[in-house]
């Protein structure tokens, strides 16, 4: 078995997510938490080659990356190898048939979940790259009813997929690579190889952070360049970062770092804000937040040695660049849908979020149930991707039962 070393945090949903990948293999490993060990945020960040971010993790002393490192090895089949595990699973290749599998793992998904197990469907919920979905990497959630003193996105999820095994929920880790809807039952690739046929199905994929797609915004990625403020923020103690974006994902990140940096510049490309009101008004209350308005960042700038030393800005109404001195550039300019394995296979709009029956979740293919912000570029709250994940099991499970 392999020798596996994780640096983490306490609030950090990426680490869970590693450690719950690694727990669904039957590894242990030997886990350095830096809130509790902060003298050691030097020794990792020289092991890693100078990232900045958590988790970081090794195994046999080889460094591989952060979460999505060890998802793509999974994705690629090669993490078993790195574990010392081929040659065990052999028995996990036989495809697995249920009435109803689940894409996603956010609160459509886990919703869906809750329902469809309680009526008895012994639903199969594929958790996918980022398992809980959004809400994993967000702080406090001061709208989700029942909640009157908020809480706190990653405890919101733990919360759902609870109930969800409650109720007989099964859960995999990784992501769909193919699906056959051709014919039913349903035929679903995962990355790792894996096959699933299901009866009916429930995507609930979500979206995922958009990036601005600078070369230099990849070449500083993990050593300065962040989309998750809440995971990486407290590298920034002490210095000076960015944020770029102006809706609420922003506006919350620039808060949110106000706990750790000197001085957080807010880069957005407009002169007003899409955020709400409320987080407007706190964010322009605080006087460690430099509002930085019709502004685009052109590049991050930095070298090998140092990382990132700052951003070049460019003003979009003068076209006057100019340089700002910010060791870290979280970006949060909104999501993409994760559609990307149904592309041709069902209706999608322009934006490729998926078409639903207005009224249902009923998608162009007879069976197949969409929910939550794969099919919702307007609302894209917890709530409503949790009311549409319970409208989709209830969708599946009448379908069912009219086609038995
Ligand atoms: P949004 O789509 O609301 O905002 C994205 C922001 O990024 C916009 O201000 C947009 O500018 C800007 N942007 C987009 N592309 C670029 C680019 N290429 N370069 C520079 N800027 C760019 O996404 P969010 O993630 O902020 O929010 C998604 C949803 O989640 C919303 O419905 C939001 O209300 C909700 N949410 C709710 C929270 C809460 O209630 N606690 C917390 C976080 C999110 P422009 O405005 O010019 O289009």
């Amino acid at each position: 078995m392999a020798d596996i070393l994780i640096y983490t945090k306490t609030f950090c949903p990426f680490c869970s997510n590693a450690k719950s990948l690694l727990k669904s293999k039957g590894v242990a490993w030997t886990e350095i938490n830096l809130d509790d060990q902060p003298s050691r945020q030097s020794e990792m960040i020289e092991k890693a080659e100078g990232r900045k971010t958590v988790p970081q993790i090794f195994i046999d002393g080889h460094g591989i990356g952060g979460f999505d490192d060890l998802s793509a090895l999974e994705s690629q089949g090669k993490l078993d190898g790195l574990l010392g595990l081929q040659g065990e699973r052999a028995s996990s290749d036989q495809p697995q048939c249920v009435k109803v599998a689940i894409l996603g793992s956010g609160p459509a998904g886990l919703t869906a979940a809750i329902y469809a197990a309680r009526a008895n469907l012994n639903p199969v919920v594929i958790a996918g790259n980022e398992p809980g979905g959004q809400l994993t990497i967000t702080t406090e959630v001061e709208n989700f009813p029942g909640f009157p003193e908020g809480v706190q996105g990653p405890d919101l999820m733990v919360q759902f997929r609870k109930q969800a095994e409650r109720f007989g929920t099964a859960f995999k880790t990784g992501n769909i690579a193919k699906v056959d809807l051709s014919k039913r039952p349903f035929t679903l690739s995962l990355e790792n190889g894996e096959t699933i046929c299901a009866e009916a199905l429930i995507i609930s994929t979500g979206a995922s952070a958009r990036w601005l797609g600078l070369d230099s915004e990849t070449r500083f990625r993990n050593r300065g360049v962040s989309a998750c403020a809440t995971c990486d923020g407290f590298f920034f103690r002490g210095k000076p970062v960015a944020v770029v974006g102006g809706g609420d994902t922003a506006l919350e990140e620039a808060l949110f770092l106000t706990n750790f940096a000197t001085a957080v510049k807010l880069i957005h490309r407009r002169n007003e804000f899409r955020a709400s009101k409320a987080m407007q008004d706190r964010v322009l209350k605080n006087s460690k937040v430099e509002v930085i308005w019709d502004s685009v960042v052109e590049e991050v700038l930095g070298d090998d040695d140092k990382g990132m030393t700052g951003l070049r800005l460019k003003n979009v109404k003068t076209g006057a660049t100019s340089d700002t001195a910010v060791e870290g550039l979280f970006v949060a300019i909104g999501h993409h849908p994760n559609t990307g394995p149904f592309k041709n296979l069902l209706a999608m709009d322009e934006n490729g979020y998926l078409k639903v029956t207005p009224g249902t979740t009923r998608t162009s293919v007879e069976g197949v149930f969409a929910a939550g912000d794969v099919a919702d570029s307007v609302y894209r709250q917890a709530i409503t991707a949790a009311g549409s994940g319970c409208m989709a099991a209830i969708d599946a499970e009448r379908w069912l039962a009219e086609h038995e």
